[in-house]
């Protein structure tokens, strides 16, 4: 069998590898959006947005639901994909989310464009045209979803059988574990997806995987290490007291609704219940973190001990009653101007586009105030300009004085870093091992990564070009 990487190749998006067996079956892992393809020249199937004819895909299988691994499953659709998608029960729920959410977006972007283009017959967009999918294209990808079990084996075909090892990282996200017979001798490969931290709240630690012949393992933090999430909640309510106690003032903290949000919100919720904090008023103001909420509420059997713990001592993981969800945009508007202590949580978390936006414009200029920045915020996004300001900031064309407080974390990152990265590599033997390959990282995280490998001595370490392919 042949495997190609089609994403996440020396980069951290758009994750999308090949397999093709013998008997011309052909498994896709992952169909990731590319959020930076930009200067990228990428071979593509003649009218299609991928390198290859969607409709020779057989199965699909997603590693979890974040965009950057999911998002291109409705140019599949549209490209005539017909066969079943596989990933978890959550993967299924969270996806949906976040796929509506994009068609949305899309669908703005194209009003935009055909007004743009009515105006002057001549205009070019800033995106590709045939990567706007729409509404109907997720709705046709969702009814050919196959929703999994964890920890269970499924046969694909007489010959392929499919195990998903739930990894942390975010609700539903999994190792994806593949055996396959081909000419009477049976292959593994284990593809890591995205993997999770240990004691991230509310999500169980990463389970170990089997032993596999094949790794693709990713590499996001590779070389670099995050602090303990035990002091995490410390920080956090160390940032809380200074910023609504001693201040007094408004905490506000941008973050992705989907995973994220929740963590934030449950770590706080937290520090109410054990009487850590008195009771500050907590606005989440983001629709789509309520939807993600009710996705986390179902699959409570996803969940570690202690937040289990937590949902039966107080019946609420993200809802106090000092806690505000705010649905209508005029209540959020409102919610900016309020005074007093307050801690909001609000979307988008690079601070591209969301409510978060009207929250910082009227704050930004308050002392009072304090910004706290969770996410990553890549260049070029109005969230890394504002880590990187120098006490004023280009807003609207008009250069506006930051008086607020800007505090950075990454602690709250669902991606583990350098040693859980090793401690999914070390469950797989490496005199058993006949290749890493790694991908999912920028090239020094990848290469620090890969040193500490050969250090191992694992044999075979390669870290793919896009389009490269390995036989297997
Ligand atoms: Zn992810």
């Amino acid at each position: 069998m042949r495997i190609t990487f089609w994403g996440a190749a020396r980069k951290v998006t758009g994750s999308m590898f090949l397999l093709e067996l013998e008997s011309d079956f052909r498994i896709l892992i992952d169909c990731g959006m590319d959020m930076d393809s930009e200067g990228e020249d990428m071979p593509v199937y003649p009218g299609s947005v991928f390198p290859f004819e969607a409709s020779m895909i057989n199965v699909v299988i997603l590693t979890h639901a974040h965009l950057d691994h999911t998002g291109k499953v409705p140019n599949l659709i549209r490209e005539g994909f017909e066969g079943p998608i596989f990933c978890t029960a959550p993967t299924t729920d969270l996806a949906e989310i976040l796929l509506y959410d994009a068609a949305s977006i899309n669908k703005s972007k194209l009003n935009k464009y055909h007004k743009r283009k009515g105006q002057s017959p001549g205009y070019k967009p800033n995106f590709n045209l045939e990567e706007i999918f729409q509404e109907k294209h997720v709705k046709q990808a969702l009814s050919q979803v196959k929703s999994l079990a964890v920890n269970k084996t499924y046969k694909l075909t007489k010959s392929i059988n499919l195990k998903m090892i739930s990894t942390g990282h975010l609700l539903g996200a999994a190792n994806v574990f593949l055996e396959i017979e081909e000419n009477n001798e049976k292959k593994s490969i284990l593809f890591s997806g995205d993997i999770g931290r240990q004691n991230y709240p509310l999500l169980k630690d990463p389970e170990t995987p089997p032993q596999a012949d094949y790794v693709i393992c990713e590499t996001t933090y590779g070389g670099k290490y995050h602090q303990s999430l035990v002091d995490t909640e410390e920080e956090l309510l160390s940032f809380i007291q200074k910023s609504c106690i001693e201040k007094p003032g408004k905490l506000i903290i941008p973050a992705f609704s989907i995973g994220r949000t929740q963590a934030i919100l449950y770590t706080i919720n937290k520090l109410f219940r054990e009487k850590r904090l008195p009771d500050i008023p907590v606005y989440a103001d983001s629709p789509m973190a309520m939807k993600s909420n009710r996705v986390y509420e179902a699959f409570s059997n996803h969940f570690n001990e202690e937040s289990t713990t937590f949902k039966k001592k107080y019946g609420e993981l993200f809802y106090g009653n000092n806690f505000d969800y705010i649905e209508q945009l005029g209540e959020s508007k409102k919610i900016s101007t309020k005074q007093g202590p307050c801690i909001i949580v609000s979307s988008s978390g690079m601070l591209e586009g969301g409510r978060i936006q009207h929250h910082i414009r009227m704050n930004l200029q308050n002392p009072d105030t304090t910004i706290l920045m969770v996410g990553f915020t890549p260049e070029g996004t109005f969230g890394h300009k504002l880590r990187n300001a120098p006490g004023v900031i280009e807003m609207g064309k008009k250069n506006v004085p930051i008086n607020a407080t800007i505090l950075n974390t990454d602690a709250f990152s669902g991606h583990g870093d350098h040693d859980d990265l090793l401690r999914f590599i070390h469950s797989q033997k490496k005199e058993n091992t006949k290749g890493v390959f790694l991908v999912h990282g920028e090239e020094t995280s990848m290469d620090n990564f890969k040193e500490a490998l050969i250090e191992d001595g694992y044999q075979n370490v390669v870290t793919p070009s896009k389009g490269e392919s390995f036989t297997l």
